[in-house]
């Protein structure tokens, strides 16, 4: 049975969990994540961040 790819991380947009912040098991547990989804401006920036990502990504710049 092949093996689940990794957990994407939410704050790395694009990149898959590395488990870089100590302790964390995945993006579940970690830190960061934590702390950026807790703080309004910070979930805002990291929102703003996807949808750039997205529409670099997306032919014709929207999905
Ligand atoms: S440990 Fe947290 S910040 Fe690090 S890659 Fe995984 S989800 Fe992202």
């Amino acid at each position: 049975m092949p093996k689940a790819p990794p957990p994407k991380c939410p704050v790395r947009i694009g990149e898959p969990c590395t488990l870089c912040v100590p302790g964390a098991t995945g993006p579940h547990d970690c830190g960061l994540v934590y702390l950026v989804q807790d703080d309004p401006e910070m979930r805002e920036e990291l929102a703003r961040r996807r949808r750039a990502a997205r529409s670099a990504t997306t032919p014709g710049g929207r999905s």
